[in-house]
């Protein structure tokens, strides 16, 4: 520990703090000391340090360090010098207020004090002086009150009670209607407040006002209210530390018609519009604009009502924006018609508003594209590419659950995938609600407007889906209780059925009944064009994942530079073809499961068909089989149940049959002819055949058991036990490619493997490759150009990586198991169980599974690239895990040397805008980033 220096300084006047520090002076003060040394009109005043807060609370002395009241002293008297009035001075009060403000604004943690200095003998000086007596006790009152709150710690309601209870009196409802009379009575009232409450008088000696107030605002720091803050927002001591004071000379904006207070905007925070935005009110103090006490006009009403006032406004706004070159969002209060700012900050807005500006401030010349692109969140850009809920309504939600997919959706309720599809096949709009999905059940997703299961976390099934889908989804919503069997959903005492209609909001998990009106995205000119200055810049390519040429399209559209990944599991699954990936499974011999997948084929090769065509010329990542096959078929249990339903149905089919016997021996041949015919012929066979056909999918799911199947018979492994799997998904990609480059169209095919352990198995599947290849190539008559390549989510993988990288042309980062493997969480147990425990305690700071495990996960991933690209320095080296769409993840992929990010369709423009980011601060992040793996 260091002896403290005798002369630290705490304090500093805002004629020479220096305002880019925030962390010392807080934003607030380091923007007043900014403004009032660029020549803005700003009550004098200074400011004490957020060291000094930290000193005070360090010490834990109940008093204030001597030489922090000495500096403040030397400040009031200079404030005095300044002003030529006296702080205590009944006959020329010097006024103040005192301000708190950190690094980060922190709205809504401290109160501000006015008009500290009142006393009773300044009191009527102040009368005397402005010879406004209403507006002296509205001000004595004021002071009283906040005093009471802030520096006291006294209730909220012990001043507004009484308030309230002599406005009823009197009868009136707006403080404005309040007189002088009205003003000393509450004063008086107040006074006896803080007695009552405190057992000692209100303080008279205004030193000692600003020293409880100092010691009031340093406190509030560590005050529950704060601290909750911080935590929520996940604010570190390194981002905000301690709070600074801001003692200012008091302007009033209450003196008359000659004054005014305001805040304003210097661009419309909603839209991005280029003109003055904000709202003033004529003889105000502050608070009373966002007390919402009155309502506050228009600033554009300004120019009527004070026209050199808004001349003078749009001077300070426009000399702010150029200054800060960032919107700003001020404050300012009129005193007998002088301006003066409060404050100023940068502004907040929405995505619409912030795309919109980046853009016109760059073109402006105000800002350079860097900085356009550098000051959006990449996140943000969700909002305008999802559909959003009216803004208007005033629906409250039934139930929550994990935001686990953006965008809000209405339709009628369906509780299963089939059931969906037959009414999407009706045109109605449906959500699927369920209690949890399963990969069978995703001819539903395709069918619903948005997913709702009351199970499961963010990365559950039903949440991978529909994000990679882009529809909206709602995971964990335990609030509703989902009784599949009997088709009905309870939220609290209300019973849903099918047909019901519900909303949901994807975005922050609420879920509502009845429809609400959506407001649809668009994919706005100026953000295209933003997103080009983007690519410009990057290095990473941004591809996507896509299996269907719907997100394909999608994609497309976004930018997306290719496919990154298409899993054809996810094609096996819609109806057309399930029935054929059974005959496959259940196939008791080579040739019937050569026969299965003879007409798989054709079908495959038109989907690649059509992936290759709306991403040409750009390249195609197609990865062979991956799941465990008996993900294709109903689970056991199910079957079982079918069975069970089946046998009895055949049981009742003979029993009609039987009936047609016996009435053949009571009536004639004619009259039986005429009868009515329950069950026509063939219908026992039927449920014979279907008996026979579940009977034979038990088996083989018997058969197929695994303990643990993601570690179980998938992947290659599944690939090199069934060749001809991997040889029919070769031959349909190689002749989809053939076929399109016969058509004209550019195609750049890419064949990775997934789960791959060792470069035997990649070798294995190679020479598949080669031989299809070269039966392609003579069929075709044409040289056929492809890649192929290796996932590498298998931690011996990345061990082997300089090995693999002898067989394979490109990687591609499979982080979803990769991050299971490496911490040996699985992913669904940690998410459901402890996670979110680890998370609060921080014994991990991010769920790994959606944010990238950078200390571990990514070292392996830097070893891989090192190691593969010393073998091949022109590996191509990618990430296809869901973290691949996640800012801080593509960050670090920069940082690394991937080549490319594959995310889903609506997460290109993010990862779009994040890899620009990634270029722009590659220095500060590998500083930032070798901190953080030595930590
Ligand atoms: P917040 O951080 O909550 O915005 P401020 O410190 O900006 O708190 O104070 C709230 C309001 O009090 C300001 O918007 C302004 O209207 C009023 N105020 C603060 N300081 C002064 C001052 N010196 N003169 C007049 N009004 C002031
Ligand atoms: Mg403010
Ligand atoms: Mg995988």
């Amino acid at each position: 520990m260091t002896t403290k220096a005798k002369t630290s300084t705490f304090v500093y006047s805002f004629k020479d703090g220096d305002g880019k520090n925030k962390k010392l002076l807080g934003g607030k003060g380091a923007n007043l000391c900014e403004m009032t040394q660029i020549g803005i009109n700003v009550p004098p005043g200074f400011v004490i340090s957020t060291e000094a807060c930290l000193n005070y609370l360090d010490t834990k002395n109940q008093d204030l360090p001597p030489e922090l009241i000495d500096q403040v002293h030397e400040q009031i008297r200079q404030l005095e010098h300044d002003t030529n009035k006296g702080f205590g001075d009944p006959e020329n009060m010097l006024l103040l207020s005192v301000r708190s403000g950190s690094a980060l604004s922190m709205p809504g943690m401290m109160d501000t004090i006015l008009n500290l200095g009142l006393n009773s003998t300044t009191l009527p000086g102040l009368i005397k002086q402005t010879g406004n007596e209403r507006f002296a006790w509205d001000a004595y009152r004021r002071f009283i009150q906040l005093f009471g709150k802030v520096a006291l710690g006294i209730a909220d309601e012990k001043f507004d009670k009484p308030f309230d209870a002599i406005k009823k009196r009197e009868g009136v409802t707006e403080d404005t209607d309040l007189t002088a009379d009205h003003y000393r009575e509450i004063s008086d009232i107040f006074l006896d407040v803080v007695h009552g409450e405190t057992g000692k008088p209100f303080p008279e000696d205004v030193y000692q006002q600003l020293e409880l107030s100092i010691k009031a605002v340093f406190g509030s720091w560590l005050g529950k209210r704060a601290i909750d803050y911080r935590r929520e927002f996940k604010i570190t001591a390194d981002m905000a530390n301690g709070t600074a004071v801001n003692v200012q000379i008091m302007v009033f904006g209450n003196m008359g018609n000659d004054c005014a207070t305001g805040v304003g905007f210097t661009r419309n925070p909603a839209t991005g519009d280029n003109v003055m935005f904000g709202e003033y009110l004529i003889n105000a103090q502050g608070e009373d604009v966002v007390a919402g006490i009155r309502t506050p006009k228009p600033v554009h009403e300004l120019s009527h009502d004070m026209p050199q006032m808004h001349a003078e406004l749009t001077a300070l706004s426009n000399r702010l924006e150029e200054h800060y070159r960032e919107v700003q969002d001020y404050e300012y209060t009129i005193e007998n018609n002088v301006l003066y700012c409060l404050q100023t900050r940068d502004g907040k807005m929405n995505a619409t508003a912030r795309v919109r500006t980046s853009l016109e401030m760059a073109n402006e010349g105000l800002i350079t594209r860097n900085r356009a692109l550098l000051r959006i969140n990449p996140v943000e850009l969700d909002q305008l590419l999802h559909p959003c809920l009216d803004p208007e309504s005033k629906k409250m939600p039934v139930a929550h659950g994990l935001p686990a997919s953006p965008g809000a959706a209405s339709g009628k309720i369906v509780f299963d995938a089939d059931r969906a599809e037959m009414a999407r096949d009706e045109g109605v709009k449906v959500i699927l609600v369920r209690e949890e999905t399963k990969p069978e059940d995703i001819h539903g997703f395709f069918a619903s407007e948005g997913v709702l299961t009351s199970r499961g976390g963010k990365t559950s099934h039903a949440a991978v889906v529909a994000r990679s889908m882009g529809k909206p989804c709602i995971a964990g919503a335990e609030g509703i209780e989902v009784d599949v069997e009997k088709q009905i959903a309870r939220v609290g005492n209300t019973v849903l059925h099918e047909g019901d209609v519900i909303t949901i909001d994807g975005a922050n998990g609420n879920v509502y009944l009845d429809e609400i009106d959506t407001v649809a995205p668009k994919f706005s000119n100026e953000l295209q064009t933003l997103l080009s200055w983007a690519d410009e810049i990057s290095e990473l390519k941004i591809m996507c994942n896509a299996d269907t040429l719907d997100a394909a399209t999608k994609a497309s559209d976004f930018g997306a530079m290719g496919i990154g990944l298409c899993r054809t599991e996810r094609m096996f699954n819609s109806q057309d073809r399930l029935p054929l990936v059974i005959d496959m499974i259940l196939a008791k011999d080579i040739n019937e499961r050569q026969e299965a997948l003879d007409k798989l084929r054709p079908i495959q090769r038109g989907d690649f068909k059509d992936l290759f065509k709306i991403m040409s010329p750009r390249p195609v990542t197609i990865r062979l089989l991956d799941p465990p096959i008996h993900e294709f078929l109903p689970s056991e249990k199910q079957l079982e149940q079918e069975i069970d339903h089946l046998t009895r149905l055949r049981d009742t089919v003979c029993g009609v049959n039987d009936l047609m016997n016996s009435m053949q021996l009571l009536k004639r041949k004619a009259d039986v002819k005429s009868m009515p015919k329950p069950f026509g012929p063939g219908g026992r066979e039927l449920v014979e055949s279907a008996i026979a056909k579940k009977q034979q999918m038990l088996i083989k799911v018997r058969e197929l058991f695994e303990v643990n199947p993601m570690l179980g018979h998938r992947g290659v492994r599944l690939g090199i036990t069934y060749p001809e799997i991997y040889e029919m998904q070769v031959r349909a990609i190689l002749e989809a490619a053939a076929e399109c480059s016969k058509e004209g169209f550019d195609v750049c095919p890419e064949i990775m493997v997934p789960q791959v352990c060792t470069s035997k198995e990649l070798l294995w599947v190679r020479k598949i490759v080669d031989q299809v290849h070269a039966d392609i190539e003579a069929k075709y008559e044409m040289k056929l150009a492809f890649k192929f390549g290796s996932m590498i989510e298998v931690v011996r993988a990345y061990m082997r990586a300089g090995r693999l990288a002898e067989i394979a042309e490109f990687f591609s980062f499979g982080t979803n198991d990769l991050t299971q493997s490496t911490f040996s969480f699985s992913r669904e147990d940690a998410e459901n169980k402890f996670l979110p425990l680890y998370e609060e305690n921080n014994i991990l700071q991010d769920n790994p599974f959606e944010t990238l495990d950078v200390k571990g996960v990514g070292s392996l991933m830097e070893i891989a690239v090192d190691w593969g690209r010393k073998t091949n320095p022109e590996l191509k080296v990618g990430i296809c895990g869901e973290q691949g769409g996640h800012p801080e993840s593509i960050r670090f992929c920069h940082h690394i040397g991937l080549t490319y990010v594959s995310c889903s369709a609506p997460r290109v423009p993010i990862a779009r805008l994040a890899a620009a980011q990634a270029k722009l601060t590659e220095e500060e992040y590998s500083q930032k980033i070798m901190t953080h793996l030595s930590s």
